[in-house]
């Protein structure tokens, strides 16, 4: 049946608040897991990354993007993903609560109803929690000062738990004497510990744990399917340097096209 055109209760609904985004500006969605210090304890995960949280990630937020064509290009480490919109998408009118909850919901519930995917033998024990947040920006530079500090976070953060978990497991160190020992430290101490210290050259450390995971759309020639298709790719490319901005400056265009031309290979995310 069809409701009456107006009740005497409808007035309510002008009590809800416009939050449509400002036009024209890069509509950054940022996803973070709540307390995941205790999450990954609780689930075992090896210390200081352990890769299948890292690709379960990256799976979660590869079907987001499959699910919200809008989104440009994903960025993800440790218990945290950033979403970047196309500069002029009209996706729920720019509607921010709307865009933040779809998002957010999506990207929780595939968390879990993906965790069995790359967590066989570790049972979820509990429903995770993730927060999010909206952040524009005006500028390109802008976005790509954003990605870079995103990027420039998880190479601070990993040289730092990769030493310090390594005098842990390997220095017989406890966490506290561990934390002293590199208090003050710069990156360059770190390094040395690792390799005067323990034999490990930080820098054939895995590029997934060093850089963490940019998704892009790429255009790739299917051998199987003798075609070209769009595929959601995941690099682990260095943000920091000009060069990936170059090489991805189609992502700036007024009109970005979808399908950008892909020189490497892609990689089973
Ligand atoms: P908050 O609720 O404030 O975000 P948090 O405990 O989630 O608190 P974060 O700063 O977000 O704190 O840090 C996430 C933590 O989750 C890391 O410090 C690390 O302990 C753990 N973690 C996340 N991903 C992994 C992973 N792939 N391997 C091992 N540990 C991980
Ligand atoms: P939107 O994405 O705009 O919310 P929608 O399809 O979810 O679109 P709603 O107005 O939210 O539309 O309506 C939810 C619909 O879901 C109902 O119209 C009904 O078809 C279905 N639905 C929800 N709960 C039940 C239920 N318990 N039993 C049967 N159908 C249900
Ligand atoms: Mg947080
Ligand atoms: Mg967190
Ligand atoms: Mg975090
Ligand atoms: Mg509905």
């Amino acid at each position: 049946y069809k409701r009456m055109a107006k009740s005497s209760f409808e007035y309510v609904k002008n009590f809800e608040l416009d939050d449509t985004l400002l036009p024209n500006s890069w509509i950054v969605v940022r996803l973070d897991g709540k307390c995941f210090h205790k999450f990954s304890d609780d689930h075992k995960f090896a210390k200081p990354n352990d890769i299948r949280a890292l690709r379960l990630m990256n799976y979660v937020a590869f079907s987001v993007m499959k699910d919200f064509n809008e989104i440009l290009m994903g960025f993800g480490q440790s218990d945290e993903y950033s979403f970047v919109f196309k500069k002029q998408t009209t996706l729920y009118k720019r509607r921010a609560a709307k865009l933040l909850t779809v998002i957010n919901s999506k990207f929780s519930s595939s968390y879990v109803y993906y965790w069995r995917k790359f967590f066989a033998d570790e049972k979820l024990r509990y429903p995770p929690t993730f927060d999010g947040r909206i952040v524009l920006y005006p500028s390109d530079q802008n976005l790509i000062d954003y990605m870079k500090w995103r990027q420039a976070d998880v190479h601070i953060n990993n040289l730092y738990n990769t030493t310090f978990w390594t005098l842990v497991l390997q220095g017989n160190l406890t966490p506290n004497q561990a934390e002293k020992k590199l208090s003050g430290t710069v990156s360059a101490d770190k390094n040395e510990i690792l390799f005067k210290d323990f034999n490990i050259n930080y820098n054939n450390e895995p590029e997934i744990s060093k850089r963490g995971t940019i998704l892009l759309r790429k255009t790739v020639n299917s051998e199987s399917l003798n075609k070209n298709i769009t595929a959601i790719v995941d690099v682990h490319d260095d943000m920091l340097k000009d060069n990936f901005w170059k090489v991805h400056s189609s992502l700036f265009l007024d009109r970005p096209k979808d399908i950008l031309v892909y020189d490497g290979p892609v990689t089973d995310i």
